[in-house]
């Protein structure tokens, strides 16, 4: 059975993660996981339902009625895509609008597509998708870019992208598929496929009440990954943190481990 390596693996193209520049997140992905299988990490697919305190610690309770009984739990579930929430998104999502460009760029081979935020995930998208796409629109809602200036310069030298700033989007049309989107000043931008990347949301509904969670729903916890629920420890993008790259992710999964091995020890 294959199991996946997040969100890692939507990445065409990461560039600074240490070692390894220019690599395919796809397969920096499987790297990590077989490294983790070699040193005897076992695997299971299941949905987490629920987390209970049971008599030695905690009990993850499954989607498929499974429940593993646990002292200590590693949570690092990262964080989803947020949406625009504009009109059209829901009505063309799948039939136009996509928020993983590596994913269902190879759809809009030789057409026109857009390209929605300012981060390093609509930047990595505009790149991946102008080797594809014949017109690469990359719409964003500021004048200044939060992803690095590399990517930003690479950007620059690319003939088929036209970067559009300080534009909000009003909506995507379409018919049946999207035709394009309208900006809030009128301005309609002809495509047939509509990427957003506009950030993430953490994805911690299962942990509300267990864990405590900032004002944007990241889990609280200290630099070990220590939460103040006992026998609880985070990593990655779905902790509160200042910096969410996958060199981060992976120092908070070191620390949460350690962290963990120790708090076992003291019990
Ligand atoms: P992000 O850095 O949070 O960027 C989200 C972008 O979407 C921002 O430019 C934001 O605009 C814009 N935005 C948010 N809500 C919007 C809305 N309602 N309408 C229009 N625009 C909106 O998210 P990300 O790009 O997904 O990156 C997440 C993290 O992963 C970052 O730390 C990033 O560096 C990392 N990452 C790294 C790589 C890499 O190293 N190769 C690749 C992908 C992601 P404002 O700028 O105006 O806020």
């Amino acid at each position: 059975m294959y199991y996946g390596t997040g969100q890692v693996a939507e990445s065409s193209q990461v560039d600074n993660y240490l070692g390894f520049a220019g690599i395919n997140g796809y397969k920096l992905g499987e790297k990590f996981r077989e490294h983790a299988i070699s040193l005897g990490v076992e695997f299971k697919s299941g949905e987490v339902n629920e987390f209970e305190v049971s008599e030695n610690g905690w009990k993850v309770l499954c989607s498929n009625g499974e429940s593993i009984e646990t002292k200590t739990v590693i949570y690092a579930a990262g964080a989803k895509h947020r949406h625009l929430e504009v009109e059209g998104e829901d009505t063309f999502a799948g039939k136009g609008v996509s928020y993983c460009a590596t994913c269902d760029g190879a759809f809009f081979k030789d057409k026109e597509t857009v390209v929605i935020g300012g981060g390093n995930t609509a930047m990595d998208d505009a790149l991946y998708l102008s080797d594809l796409c014949s017109k690469v629109y990359l719409v964003h809602r500021r004048s200044e870019f939060r992803g690095s200036a590399k990517t930003l310069e690479r950007i620059r030298e690319k003939e088929n992208i036209e970067i559009v700033t300080d534009a909000k989007i009003a909506r995507i049309e379409g018919d049946t598929t999207v035709s394009g989107v309208v900006l809030e000043d009128g301005t309609k931008i002809n495509a047939e496929g509509v990427f957003v990347a506009v950030g993430m949301i953490p994805q911690t509904e299962k942990v509300k009440g267990v864990l405590e969670l900032d004002e944007s729903g990241y889990v609280i916890a200290d630099e070990t990954g220590k939460t103040k629920t006992e026998g609880f420890f985070v990593a990655g993008d779905v902790r509160k943190k200042a910096l969410r790259q996958i060199v981060t992710a992976v120092s908070d999964g070191a620390n949460a481990a350690v962290s963990a091995a120790e708090w076992l020890s003291h019990q």
